[in-house]
């Protein structure tokens, strides 16, 4: 395969366009566009490097770093990511430098670069063939401002013990359900993508901090994100909702499939040997998300369901539609006038 060539610098209003965006999933299809309309040849993606920390007090909670797909601008094209040879990615990732190598199964070559973190690189870009100087003088510029943009989006959406989204983005990417939901009526779809709202809390948490100390009642918190993380689906939503209270946002479930699955999770935490502390239970409320109501009532209602399990033994599940109806609770009353947080203000 030729060689890239372009015939300009990275443009000004390729730049623009990736100071723009207002959150992650924004800047990535601000990305794709530009790659899609200046590179279009050829296969590119763009990956980032997930998990790539370790708890220096529990050593057992070390999770291996992976890549996780988020741009790919010809999904057809025959580049797959087992095509990666490991070390070449490794190479690129360890000393934040371009590396062309060949994949793992033919001679055709591959020029992976950084995205470019402080010490590490934090995501790769990975394109066909050998990349000239043309495509570094159009690349480089690009991915810079992607990574320090990307970065400082990513530190606004995430806790920081966990990595898990924080609450502030609970908020907008709830505000971006509602504004599809809204599009999807207005253009006469009757079938809405169907979500559940989740609220997990962790039973007893705060005789851990008594008996163990702060520092294992943060681990606690960590090891419980890597469970969360391993067992719900990348369309599943996951965030540290405030201290030991957690929310999971569940994409296209119905209440048995939603009470199917968070029981599972249930069941698995129980399970989980804690190193020191031993075991931990949650307790869990959901609901259906229902974007005909503002979002702190939908919020309410799963709380409600939590506060029940709560009150009945702890380590279960509750369903707010299903005490309802069976008369263990009463309907949520929350005055549309007195919220003050509506969903319209906060699309961006
Ligand atoms: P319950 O079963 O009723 O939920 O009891 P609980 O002990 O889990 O709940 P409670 O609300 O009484 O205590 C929560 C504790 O969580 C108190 C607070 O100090 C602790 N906490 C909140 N944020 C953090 C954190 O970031 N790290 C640690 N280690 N502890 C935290
Ligand atoms: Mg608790
Ligand atoms: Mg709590």
């Amino acid at each position: 395969m030729d060689t890239l060539f372009f015939d300009k610098d990275c443009p000004l209003e390729a730049v623009v366009s990736l100071a723009e965006p207002r959150d992650v999933h924004g800047l990535n299809s601000a990305f794709l566009t530009i790659l899609q309309e200046h590179i279009s040849d050829r296969a590119v993606k763009v990956y980032e490097v997930i998990n790539d920390f370790y708890s220096p007090t529990f050593k057992s909670s070390k999770c291996e770093p992976s890549l996780r797909l988020l741009i790919e601008t010809q999904p057809d094209a025959d580049m797959s990511d087992a095509d990666l040879n490991e070390d070449d990615v490794q190479a690129c990732i360890q000393n934040n430098t371009v590396v062309t190598g060949k994949s793992s199964f033919d001679d055709s070559e591959r020029t992976i670069f950084p995205i470019p973190g402080l010490v590490k690189a934090l995501g790769i870009l990975v394109i066909e063939g050998r990349a000239d100087q043309s495509c570094h003088n159009f690349l480089d510029p690009l991915l810079r401002i992607y990574s320090s943009h990307a970065f400082l989006l990513n530190r606004n959406e995430h806790d920081t013990l966990t990595g898990l989204y924080n609450r502030q983005a609970l908020e907008t990417k709830l505000c971006q359900i509602y504004h599809r939901d809204e599009i999807k009526q207005r253009k006469g779809d009757s079938k809405p993508v169907s979500w559940c709202l989740a609220l997990l809390d962790l039973d007893h948490f705060k005789s851990v901090n008594d008996k163990f100390g702060h520092i294992y009642g943060d681990e606690v918190l960590i090891m419980f994100s890597q469970l969360l993380e391993r067992c719900f689906r990348d369309d599943d939503m996951l965030f540290r909702y405030g201290g030991e209270e957690f929310v999971i946002v569940l994409k296209d479930v119905d209440i048995t499939k939603a009470k199917s699955i968070l029981n599972r999770f249930r069941k698995l935490v129980a399970e989980t040997r804690f190193p020191q502390i031993g075991t931990m239970t949650a307790s869990i409320g959901f609901c259906l998300l229902d974007t005909s109501q503002p979002i702190p009532v939908n919020i309410d209602n799963a709380d409600r369901a939590l506060y029940y399990s709560k009150n009945h033994g702890r380590n279960r599940i509750s369903v707010y539609e299903e005490l309802l109806e069976k008369g263990e609770i009463t309907a949520n009353k929350i005055e549309e006038s007195n919220i003050t947080v509506f969903p319209k203000q906060s699309v961006h």
